[in-house]
């Protein structure tokens, strides 16, 4: 662990956080560059190969799809009249990864959050028949839910899985003042107009997402267009008419996967971290490339640190121990959720600690350590944390729902323990507010062309950092236990097999 060297992780993300990678968007040179230079560093330290066919890279199979906007239309008509509703100002059509050209006509039903936890004691279809109905719903979760329960139950896969479960055909979120004043509708707008992707199985030929399950997955926003003029637009008598025509592209791009062989390594740990960013685009400041310095060379370079440092140990862990440098991730977690469903290691995975954005605003004082109160897993965790002086800090923030929106997510749905050690905003000084920090740059830098290496970075507190994820991985495989959900947990009882 002390071997790890602020200089290494500089030098990783010069790198990786270049102009000449673009950005790292999957599919493109300059993700396979990328990957390039992730697979010749495993292989500089003697980590064996762990992707398929005896080499670094597992090939994860990819769609893309555009959603034809001249084509598909969303209309709303209900009693007395019809609302008309303009693509890209009213309403935004999510592409299907599935089929390239699907109608519908369906009665609107209004179900609240879209959630049905019956843990919570909360289900927003209750009475409700939802069967061949589309179902308008508010984003998010209660705030009365827990971080976790609250992240979960937001995520727009898990949704449209509860949709689907009650017969619904459709998905419309409606967003509120509040949800733009967090995100302004123009970057959901960006983000309709860029390409989707799904990973698809070779074998159906289809995407593994609910979403594409459903005829129609559209947000709009709740002004005047809909809500806010008449609530009984969503009453009973309402329907809609859409059509989503869209273009597919197959493509492929590999997760970069090598292996620390454990003795007697009957079961693995995997350390992911996303290796791709989301390219190039809208200019800002005359600058189209989005380097993704923090989000997430920084995330790469500790865990090509955290790797050196293991290959360079003399005794070998108990569990084999897997580094895996994952596509896709922007796309929604695709790379991650391939390898999580289909391993191209064969020992079971018992364990993930996901990197991703290695914050260094100031030195590092506290984590707040994703999902691991879940599982036995807070154990290793707190014995790292502490033997380094280092607090473990609540989520100050569960409205970002930052436990859905990273690899790790890809781990727990598949029942595999994960933590997420997420740099903290303790600054250690009076003066600067941490919160303050992180919340300006998320609101500035993050997934902008300005999250480059112009910015002031602590490289002692990345390496800080990665002595932290080093200890937390090997107290996990050097563990006698194997890690388990704890009794009666949320997340055990759901994705447990
Ligand atoms: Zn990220």
């Amino acid at each position: 662990m002390d071997t790890i060297q602020p200089e290494e992780i500089r030098a990783h993300m010069n790198f990786l956080a270049d102009d000449l990678l673009e950005g790292r968007d999957a599919g493109t040179r300059g993700y396979d560059i990328a990957a390039n230079y992730v697979r010749t560093q495993f292989e500089a330290m003697g980590l064996m190969p762990a992707g398929d066919d005896g080499t670094y890279y597992q090939q994860v199979p990819l769609r893309r799809a555009a959603l034809d906007e001249s084509e598909s239309f969303l209309r709303i008509r209900f009693d007395g009249g019809s609302k008309s509703l303009k693509i890209g100002d009213d309403y935004l059509l999510r592409p299907n990864l599935g089929r390239s050209d699907v109608p519908v006509e369906a009665v609107l039903v209004f179900a609240g959050y879209g959630i049905r936890a019956p843990e919570l004691d909360h289900d927003d279809y209750e009475g409700l028949d939802a069967s061949g109905k589309i179902v308008v719903h508010l984003s998010g979760a209660p705030e009365s839910f827990g971080s976790t329960e609250r992240a979960v139950y937001s995520s727009r896969e898990t949704k449209a899985a509860q949709a689907l479960d009650a017969g619904a055909v459709g998905l419309l979120t409606v967003l509120t003042e509040l949800d733009l004043e967090r995100r302004p509708w123009e970057r959901f707008r960006e983000g309709s107009r860029s390409p989707s992707m799904a990973w698809i199985d070779p074998d159906t030929s289809q995407t593994s997402s609910a979403l594409d399950a459903l005829d129609v997955v559209g947000v709009m926003r709740a002004s005047e267009s809909l809500l806010a003029s008449d609530a009984s637009d969503v009453e009973p008598g309402a329907t809609a008419e859409a059509r989503t025509v869209s273009h597919h592209e197959a493509l492929e791009s590999p997760n970069v996967v090598a292996m620390l062989e454990g003795d007697p390594g009957e079961e693995v740990v995997v350390y992911s971290s996303h290796l791709d960013h989301v390219g190039r685009g809208t200019p800002e400041d005359g600058d189209d490339i989005y380097n993704g310095a923090y989000d997430n060379a920084s995330g790469i370079a500790v865990i090509l640190a955290v790797a050196r440092a293991f290959a360079s140990t003399e005794t070998r862990p108990a569990r084999s121990i897997v580094f895996i440098a994952v596509t896709a991730e922007e796309k929604g977690l695709l790379g991650s959720d391939f390898f999580a469903q289909h391993p191209s290691v064969s020992a079971p995975v018992v364990a993930n600690v996901n990197v991703d954005g290695a914050l260094m605003f100031h030195p590092l004082r506290d984590i707040i350590a994703f999902g691991a109160d879940h599982s036995t897993l807070l154990d290793p965790v707190s014995r790292a944390a502490s033997q380094l002086g280092i607090e473990l800090s609540p989520d100050f923030m569960p409205e970002e729902v930052i436990f859905v929106r990273s690899d790790q997510y890809s781990f727990v749905r598949q029942g595999i323990p994960a933590v997420y050690p997420f740099v903290g905003t303790d600054t250690g000084s009076e003066r600067v507010d941490g919160e303050r920090v992180l919340r300006d740059w998320m609101a500035t830098r993050y997934h902008k062309p300005s999250d480059d290496m112009s910015q002031e970075m602590d490289f002692d507190a990345g390496a800080d950092y990665a002595k932290l994820c080093y200890l937390i991985g090997e107290l996990i495989a050097n563990d006698a236990a194997r890690p388990q959900w704890n009794e009666g947990d949320f997340l055990g009882a759901k994705f447990a097999r």
